[in-house]
C-alpha cells in the first residue's frame, strides 16, 4: 500500500493530488499545509475575492466533498518542518512523523518583506498572499471610508490590490521603486498605459520611489523615500515580489537554483522526490532555458505531468506559459516570455472599449504577446508562438488588415 505524500495544498498540489488519482493510484494520498483553510484560489485574493464580502468557502479550489470522493486525506493547520530522505520521512509540526514511498513538494513562495527601519512597528501592514491577508486587510479597509493606503511596488499584485482597494473607498498611492511599473516584464508603452489608467481612476503611481524607512506615529505611518518625500498611511500594503520555499527541500540536500531544480517530468535530484508549482527550476523546451514561474497554468501543468511520471506514464513538460490580470474593467491576458525582446508591434483595435495587443519580438522571432480586453490577439498569439509562425509586422499593425492569424 504505497503512500504519497504531498507537501502544499494548493493550485499545484491539490491539482497533483486528482491527477494521481484520476491516473490510476491506488495508494494513499495525503495532502499536508500549514493554512487552515480548505485549498482555495489564489489569483481573485488580489481581484474580486478582496472587493467582495464573500467567505473562502465561496473561493475554493475543490468541495470538502470531492477529497473524500477522491479518498484524498486532508491535514490543514500543518506544517513540515524536515524532510529525512534516508528513512522516507517527514517530521511535523505537531512533533508526529509520517513517511512515504513518494513524495512531492508543492511549497510555492511567500510574501517578501524588506527589511526596511521602523517596518516591525508600522501599524496596519499587510501582504497579500492567503486568505488571511484578505480577511486583515478588507477588516482594516472597511472600517472606514477614505482610508489612506499606501502600496509598496507597482508589480501585478501591487497594481491589482490598488485597483480593488480604490473600488472599496480607499484613497490609494502606489510607491515602485523603478523608473515605470511593471518594468521587468512589459514594454514601456505597456506601463504607460497601466500609469494611465490607474490615474484616470484617481489612483496614483510615484515612480522612482525608494522607500527607506516607516515611522508609526499612533494609527498613521509616515512612509519616506530616498529622495526625501514622504506619504502618509493609515495601511501600508507590501507587494514588492515573493521568496521560494525552498527551504525544506534545500535542507534535505535536494539540487537547487532559482527554485528546486527539476527535470522535464518534475523529478527532483531524489527519484522519490518530485517538486511542482511556484518552488521549482524547470527547463522550458520553447525558450530552451530553465526558468522559474509564478503562474496557475505552470502549477496545474506541471501537477499533471508529475502525476503520470509517477504511475509510469512519461509525459515530458512542454508548455508556453500564459497569465492573466484584471484591473478595473480591464482584462490582460499575457502568453509567452518577453524576456530578450528587442522589439515590438502595437496593434490597436478602433471600437469603444480600449482593445489592444503588443507583440514582443526578438528580430523577427515572436516571444510573446500581451493583449488587452484582446481574447482574439491572445489565441492567435499563443498559436504563433508555439508554431514559430514568421509574422508580417507590417500587416500586423496595418488596420487594414483584418485581424486573423493566416492574415499575418
Ligand atoms: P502556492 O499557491 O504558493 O501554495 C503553496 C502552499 O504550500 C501554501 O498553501 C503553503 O501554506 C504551503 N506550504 C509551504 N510550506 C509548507 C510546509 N513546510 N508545510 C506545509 N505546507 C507548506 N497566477 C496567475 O496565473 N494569474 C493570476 O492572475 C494570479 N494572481 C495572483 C494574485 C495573488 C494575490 C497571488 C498571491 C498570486 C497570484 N498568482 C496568479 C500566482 C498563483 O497564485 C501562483 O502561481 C499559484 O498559487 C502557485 O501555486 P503553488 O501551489 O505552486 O504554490
Amino acid at each position: 500500500n504505497n503512500v504519497c505524500v504531498i507537501i502544499g495544498a494548493s493550485h499545484a498540489g491539490v491539482n497533483f493530488a486528482f491527477a494521481l488519482r484520476q491516473q490510476g493510484w491506488l495508494g494513499e494520498i495525503r495532502l499536508i499545509d500549514g493554512d487552515f483553510h480548505l485549498p482555495y484560489h489564489r489569483p481573485p485574493l488580489s481581484k474580486a475575492y478582496l472587493t467582495s464580502k464573500d467567505g473562502i468557502d465561496k473561493n475554493l479550489l475543490k468541495s470538502e466533498e470531492s477529497y473524500q470522493k477522491g479518498n484524498i486525506t486532508l491535514q490543514l493547520g500543518l506544517s513540515v518542518l524536515s524532510i529525512n530522505r534516508i528513512d522516507k520521512t517527514l517530521t511535523l509540526s505537531d512533533a508526529t512523523q509520517q513517511s512515504y514511498d513518494k513524495l512531492v513538494i508543492a511549497t510555492g513562495a511567500r510574501a517578501f518583506i524588506p527589511e526596511l527601519s521602523g517596518l516591525e512597528n508600522a501599524s496596519n501592514l499587510f501582504s497579500l498572499r492567503t486568505a488571511a491577508d484578505v480577511t486583515a486587510i478588507r477588516d482594516a479597509v472597511n472600517n472606514c471610508l477614505n482610508k489612506r493606503v499606501v502600496v509598496l511596488g507597482g508589480g501585478y499584485i501591487g497594481l491589482e490590490t490598488a485597483a480593488s482597494l480604490h473600488k472599496m473607498g480607499a484613497k490609494v498611492t502606489i510607491l515602485e521603486r523603478e523608473e515605470r511599473v511593471l518594468s521587468r516584464v512589459t514594454a514601456p508603452q505597456m506601463s504607460d498605459f497601466f500609469q494611465e489608467l490607474h490615474a484616470k481612476n484617481n489612483v496614483s503611481i510615484l515612480t522612482n520611489k525608494n522607500v527607506t524607512h516607516i515611522e508609526a506615529k499612533g494609527s498613521e505611518n509616515f512612509v519616506f523615500c530616498s529622495d526625501g518625500s514622504s506619504f502618509i498611511a493609515d495601511c501600508i500594503v507590501v507587494g514588492v515580489g515573493i521568496r521560494v520555499n525552498i527551504e525544506l527541500a534545500q535542507d534535505a540536500g535536494l539540487e537547487i537554483d532559482n527554485g528546486i531544480k527539476v527535470d522535464a517530468y518534475n523529478c527532483t535530484s531524489d527519484p522519490s522526490i518530485y517538486a511542482i508549482g511556484d518552488c521549482t527550476f524547470h527547463y522550458n523546451p520553447h525558450y530552451d532555458r530553465f526558468i522559474r514561474l509564478e503562474s496557475v497554468q505552470n502549477a496545474v501543468d506541471q501537477a499533471k505531468i508529475a502525476a503520470a511520471s509517477i504511475v509510469g506514464q512519461n509525459n515530458r513538460y512542454d508548455t508556453i506559459p500564459w497569465f492573466w490580470s484584471d484591473q478595473y474593467d480591464i482584462k490582460l491576458q499575457i502568453v509567452g516570455l518577453s524576456t530578450g525582446y528587442n522589439n515590438v508591434v502595437i496593434r490597436t483595435e478602433i471600437g469603444e472599449i480600449i482593445k489592444f495587443s503588443v507583440w514582443y519580438f526578438k528580430d523577427n522571432e515572436l516571444l510573446a504577446v500581451d493583449a488587452v480586453n484582446n481574447a482574439k490577439a491572445y489565441v492567435y498569439g499563443t498559436k504563433a508562438i508555439k508554431e514559430r509562425k514568421l509574422i508580417d509586422k507590417l500587416k500586423l499593425s496595418d488596420l487594414n488588415t483584418e485581424f486573423k492569424l493566416e492574415n499575418l
